[in-house]
């Protein structure tokens, strides 16, 4: 994908705030962070969202997520974290290169990173369970 702006990063050709490395994922700073620290875990290998990319390496990444996560809460001293990982532009996906956010969460750093609840039935909720294991 030679014009995919993460792969040009992923593989260094674009510079980066990197904080993590390895042979196959590189770890960055968002440019356009939610929070102080807010990082994107993006594999080298060009995926487009969680339906493309194979199963070990996104075990990899959870790996990868949990080690920055650590180093988050070590060095920034944050009170919490989210992970987030968007796919399709209905779910807020806005670059079609997999990445997984890390988000660390600080005391008053006005953020909201929810949903609003909803209250299926117990029946509707059986439905669903049905639709998706049947
Ligand atoms: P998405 O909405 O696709 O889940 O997240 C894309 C994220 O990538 C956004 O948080 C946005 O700020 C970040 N982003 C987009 N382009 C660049 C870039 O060129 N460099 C960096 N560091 N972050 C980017
Ligand atoms: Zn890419």
């Amino acid at each position: 994908m030679s014009d995919c702006i993460f792969c040009m990063i992923a593989k260094g050709e674009i510079p980066s705030n990197t904080i993590f490395e390895n042979d196959n994922f590189r770890v960055i700073l968002d440019n356009g962070p939610a929070t102080k620290g807010h990082a994107l875990v993006l594999p080298k290998n060009h995926y487009a969202d969680l339906f493309e990319i194979p199963e070990d390496v996104v075990a990899e990444a959870a790996k990868v997520a949990k080690t920055v996560a650590g180093k988050m809460k070590e060095k920034l001293g944050c009170d919490g974290l989210n992970l987030v990982q968007n796919n399709g532009a209905i779910a807020g996906q806005t670059v079609m290169h997999f990445h997984l956010h890390i988000i660390p969460r600080y005391e008053d750093d006005g953020q909201r990173i929810l949903w609003k609840p909803s209250s299926p039935s117990a029946e509707e909720l059986v439905e669903i369970k049905n639709q998706i294991v049947g």
